[in-house]
């Protein structure tokens, strides 16, 4: 048996290896899944904001050039032209540490903190 525990990978038996082959091809179906919902919720994020150009343009009359000098100009405010826009680390407004854009309050005084929707 000594010579099993020393193979690369391990040793299974059969029926562990079927349990494991079973268990990813769930996480496989899982992941299939999950994959499937963020396209369905991408295509619904896209054909809003598509809606919302349209009406932009359709009833401000903004151009197709405004818009792509919009999104570059918001890509750029991180410092970093490639296609995103990253949050950056915010000022408490009670003790002004420095503090994660991810916590809906101040790790350090419990001051809640109202974060820009689109930062
Ligand atoms: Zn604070």
């Amino acid at each position: 048996m000594s010579f099993v525990w020393g193979m690369p990978g391990g040793y299974m038996s059969p029926a562990t290896a079927e349990l494991a082959k079973s268990r990813q091809s769930g996480d496989a179906k899982t992941a299939r899944a999950k994959a499937r919902e963020l396209e369905e919720r991408l295509d619904r994020a896209m054909l809003a904001c598509e809606a919302m150009w349209s009406l932009l343009r359709d009833k401000l009359g903004v151009t197709d050039v405004e818009l792509v000098q919009r999104i570059n100009d918001l890509d750029l405010s991180d410092g970093k032209l490639d296609g995103k826009v990253r949050k950056s680390a915010v000022s408490c407004p009670k003790c002004n540490r420095t503090i994660s854009p991810r916590f809906p309050q101040c790790m350090y005084c419990g001051q809640p903190i109202v974060h820009d929707p689109f930062a």
